[in-house]
């Protein structure tokens, strides 16, 4: 039995990047041997262990072939004759096809060194395409290793748009689309891996209320940029810069979809695209099934994004509306992440990304104001049930109308 590193670890050490979590794979064993070392099996799919002590992941080396659509239109097949070259010609990515012994031997068949050196993502064999994930997953490499200059290699770009055209990117389950879609979103670059499913086709695919944002223009007085698809990327950059959470990163992809709805002969306005857009936005929340606060906070930022940006004006009640609908007393933290989305939104256009946004304070005075009315005084005074509830909403304006006076 020899035991090598494999993958991400081998990777990001050549990288010289931390190496995180460790992927091992193992050559000239049998499913019997492991268990009897004291492996825990993993996975009823494939012949996967878990190390005793460690917890890592130990993989008995296999080859793969594809028998149906989808991800379990895969037979595997693991074996004490399985190669470790075989086992390497699976897998996605060149940079991830080498592998290390205990004494950091490297088997590199497939050039993952050169291509390191080269900043390419290139797949390893032509059975790329039989696997329609791995179009995310360099689209999410792409994102990861921008800043160190990676691309995706013209031919494998080429494989990634005859994936998207072929129809197998719709086999995915929204499952392991999400998993893929939020690490992603939470790379350092996420707008370049927006920017690669859009180069492959693939986004046209996954998130077409995305897809046609880009050749929609808004107006230059407020978008520089102008292009609604690249003033999208640049939120959604801003929001990387600023370190956001996943929630606030995917309210930002999809606040303006619907200025993809606008017919043209009112562009470059976008009349009502906030209310226009939110059957988007439950469409594709509802397609990955993203989890319940992100599908939330992109519901409400879609709504009321230019809410915020003209906080400022807003009369009392309509201020009032704003917190009611978020539910601030309640979801205080929700309101923050709304307030920086929409200060994303406001940076995320070409010159502006160092403007101020005194917005954001003015909204967290307001929710201050409105939550410090106290109830006790009312029940006091006998209001219960609906009248109560009318009760507070009467104060919370009073105080709302008191703040804005004096700031
Ligand atoms: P990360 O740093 O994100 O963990 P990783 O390269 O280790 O990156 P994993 O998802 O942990 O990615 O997978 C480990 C290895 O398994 C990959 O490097 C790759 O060789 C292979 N692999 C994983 N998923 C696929 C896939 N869908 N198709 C082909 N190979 C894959
Ligand atoms: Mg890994």
């Amino acid at each position: 039995m020899r035991i090598y590193k494999v993958g991400g670890a081998v990777r990001d050490r050549l990288l010289g990047k931390p190496v995180t979590d460790i992927d091992w794979v193992v050559v000239g064993a049998t499913t019997e041997e492991m268990l009897a070392k004291g492996f825990r099996p993993v996975g009823a799919d494939f012949p996967v262990f878990l190390h005793p002590k460690s917890g890592e992941e130990y993989a008995l080396a296999r080859t793969e072939r594809k028998s149906g659509r989808g991800y379990g239109g895969f037979t595997f097949h693991a074996s004490p004759e399985v190669t470790l070259e075989e086992d390497l010609i699976r897998r996605d990515l060149t940079i991830n096809a080498m592998a290390e012994d205990d004494q950091q031997n490297l088997t590199d068949p497939y050039h993952g060194q050169r291509d390191l050196e080269a900043r390419l993502l290139r797949h390893v064999s032509p059975a790329f395409a039989e696997d329609p994930l791995r179009v995310l997953r360099v689209a999410r490499f792409a994102a990861r290793y921008a800043a160190l200059g990676f691309t995706v290699a013209p031919e494998t770009l080429e494989l990634m748009r005859q994936l998207s055209e072929s129809g197998e990117l719709e086999a995915l389950t929204p499952e392991r689309s999400w998993k893929e879609i939020s690490r992603a979103l939470m790379e350092d670059q996420p707008q370049v891996f927006i920017e690669v499913l859009r180069a492959c086709g693939a986004l046209k695919v996954l998130m077409p209320e995305v897809d046609a944002l880009f050749g929609v223009p808004q107006p230059p007085a407020h978008h520089p940029e102008i292009d609604t698809g690249a003033h999208t990327l640049s939120v959604l950059q801003q929001a990387a810069l600023h370190k956001q959470p996943l929630t606030v990163r995917w309210a930002c992809l999809l606040h303006d979809l619907g200025k993809g709805l606008t017919p043209e002969e009112e562009w470059p306005r976008h009349i009502a695209h906030e209310f226009k857009g939110l059957k988007l936005i439950k469409a594709v929340n509802e397609r990955f099934k993203a989890p319940r606060d992100c599908q939330e906070l992109a519901m409400l930022v879609g709504e009321y994004h230019t809410h915020g940006h003209r906080a400022l004006e807003l009369k009392p009640s309509t201020l009032l509306e704003l917190l009611q609908s978020f539910d601030v007393y309640r979801r205080p933290q929700r309101f923050e992440e709304f307030i920086a989305a929409c200060e994303m939104d406001a940076r995320g256009r070409e010159g502006l990304e160092q403007r101020s946004y005194p917005q954001a304070d003015y909204l967290r005075g307001a929710a201050t104001a409105a939550r410090t009315v106290a109830v006790q005084p009312l029940l006091e005074k006998g209001f219960k049930g609906p009248e109560l509830g009318e009760a507070i909403k009467r104060e919370r304006l009073k105080a709302l109308k008191a703040y804005k006076e004096n700031t």
